[in-house]
């Protein structure tokens, strides 16, 4: 070892190493979906014919650095075993009719893992989902309205990774409007605001940090709609997706220290 190196706890020089290794490979992400309506209306199956997860992860493999798979409802485990979440940096999730058949024990891994420093991208109508609702530790409620309205989704934190390569704002023509109070704790960021035609605002972007996983919950993607064939959306996912993706930074240790690294006198 060369004399100039820097004194360091052991933990820290092993971690280095994991953060070469992180920045080394490409994300890998596993697309989540319920998939529940794609199977029970033809229209949302026209929209999706792959399913929603499909869509997602189709542009998802256009991202550079990004390597995807899916996973939905009805596998086994729901698709989320331990082994897939090992072999997960950021997971996205897309659910609305069947919250409830999620498997709690399933839910207990993927928040470990959110803890222990994986990514998780919530869309539209997963704020209700029982991942987001423990993570988040408040009810998650909001208002609704289905006319299929204009929306406009205003980028209030430009410098953030999520607004990358994006507008102003942009618009959804038809849309489901989410409406204020989202009840959620007050985010880390809040990268997108979204106007209604009928009048209400929402947070459409939020960015969490929970242990060392990133969380970022994203409105728009409406099952009737073409929302997620839409630039601008995949755009902010695919975005997303790299931002929470693990940093590859020191894995925390807890408990008692009974030598401290200099000598106290
Ligand atoms: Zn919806």
């Amino acid at each position: 070892m060369a004399e100039s190196q820097p004194m360091v706890a052991p933990q820290i020089a092993n971690l280095t190493l994991r953060e070469e290794k992180a920045m080394d490979r490409p994300i890998r992400v596993t697309v989540w979906n319920e998939g529940r309506h794609e199977k029970r209306n033809v229209e949302v199956a026209k929209l999706y014919p792959k399913g929603i997860h499909g869509a997602l992860a189709e542009y998802l493999q256009s991202v550079p650095g990004l390597v995807v798979r899916t996973a939905t409802l009805d596998q086994p485990e729901h698709g989320l075993t331990a082994e897939v979440l090992a072999d997960t940096d950021v997971l996205t999730w897309w659910g609305h009719l069947a919250h409830a058949e999620v498997a709690d024990e399933v839910v207990d891994r993927v928040q470990a893992r959110v803890l222990a420093g994986m990514g998780l991208i919530v869309l539209h109508s997963g704020h209700f989902s029982k991942i987001f609702r423990r993570l988040m530790g408040t009810t998650c409620n909001l208002r609704w309205r289905e006319i299929g309205e204009k929306e406009r989704i205003w980028v209030v934190e430009p410098g953030h990774p999520i607004a990358a390569g994006l507008p102003p704002f942009f618009e959804i023509a038809h849309t489901e409007m989410y409406g204020e109070r989202f009840d959620i704790p007050q985010p880390d960021a809040v990268v997108f605001i979204s106007w209604f035609a009928g009048g209400e605002v929402f947070r459409s972007g939020c960015c969490f940090q929970r242990g060392s996983g990133r969380i970022f919950y994203f409105r728009p993607g409406h099952e009737t709609l073409p929302i997620y064939h839409q630039a601008e959306v995949l755009k902010v996912i695919g975005n997303a997706v790299r931002w929470a993706a693990p940093s590859g930074g020191p894995v925390p240790y807890f408990g008692q220290v009974p030598r401290p690294l200099e000598p106290v006198s």
